[in-house]
């Protein structure tokens, strides 16, 4: 009797884990704050989001600031419309809306319309303070604890500028998925330090062009940023990049599909 139950109980196990792990679309194709440009939506918003799961893209990646009162926001620059985030508070944001009448998504909004896509993954950017490192790795914090929080783990992957931010992340969670976007640091020790792979810019892969292959050695993923030129797009896919961010996940799709 006792085996039964235990048989039975692996067996749920089993069978919940294959249910309860998302299967992520298999492609290369990230879109770069969301997939705006080809129906002139507002970068970094959730109707850009949507888009980007709606084309069934691997990924949409977004950024995110800290305003003053601490609350994670989501946008390109340190402004939304002329308002200086971290000097802001959430509510002096709300003053301003992008021109398909959202507001600035809060990172909480944000996971949680991600959610919704959940075989694309969210490609997590944290802009570093302009005030204090202090500030970049409270950010830092405050974005692993939402996560967490939001059960979002295993959609998440982080990338940054800020290496001491992405240390942080690993620190928090060791699981986390994070990648260095500035690149000065070699595939080694990026993999001695924990990162899951680089995302560099275009100039680095053409600049060092053995990265791609070195990397995928030690089993760190290679990301591209940006990508929006169809021979480059070309380059990449024929260096078999693991993926490719770009502000034409529409152009990628359709060369991808023509190869
Ligand atoms: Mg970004």
């Amino acid at each position: 009797m006792k085996v039964i139950t235990l048989s039975i109980c692996f067996l749920s196990m089993v069978l919940f884990s294959s249910c309860a792990s998302a299967q992520f679309h298999k492609n290369p194709v990230i879109a770069h704050r969301g997939a705006w440009k080809t129906d002139n939506i507002p970068q970094n918003s959730i109707a850009a989001l949507n888009r980007a799961g709606e084309l069934k893209c691997f990924g949409s990646e977004f950024d995110v600031h800290l305003t003053k009162d601490n609350i994670l926001v989501v946008t390109h620059d340190h402004d939304f419309y002329g308002i200086d985030i971290e000097t802001s508070t959430y509510q002096e944001l709300l003053q301003k809306k992008h021109p398909n009448g959202e507001s600035i998504p809060t990172v909480e909004e944000y996971l949680l319309a991600g959610k919704k896509h959940k075989n694309t993954k969210l490609i997590f950017e944290l802009k570093a303070s302009k005030i204090s490192k202090a500030r970049t790795l409270k950010a830092a914090e405050l974005s692993v604890n939402l996560v967490k929080e939001l059960g979002r783990q295993k959609q998440v992957e982080y990338i940054s500028f800020d290496y001491d931010a992405l240390k942080k992340i690993i620190e928090l969670d060791p699981k986390a998925k994070v990648s260095y976007l500035t690149g000065h640091v070699s595939p080694a020790d990026a993999k001695n330090d924990g990162l899951a792979g680089l995302d560099y810019h275009v100039s680095f892969y053409k600049k060092y062009t053995n990265l791609i292959d070195e990397s995928r050695a030690l089993g760190l993923m290679t990301n591209v940023w940006t990508v929006n030129l169809q021979e480059d797009m070309i380059w990449f896919l024929d260096k078999k990049i693991d993926y490719i961010t770009t502000d034409e996940p529409e152009l990628l799709f359709q060369v991808i599909k023509s190869r």
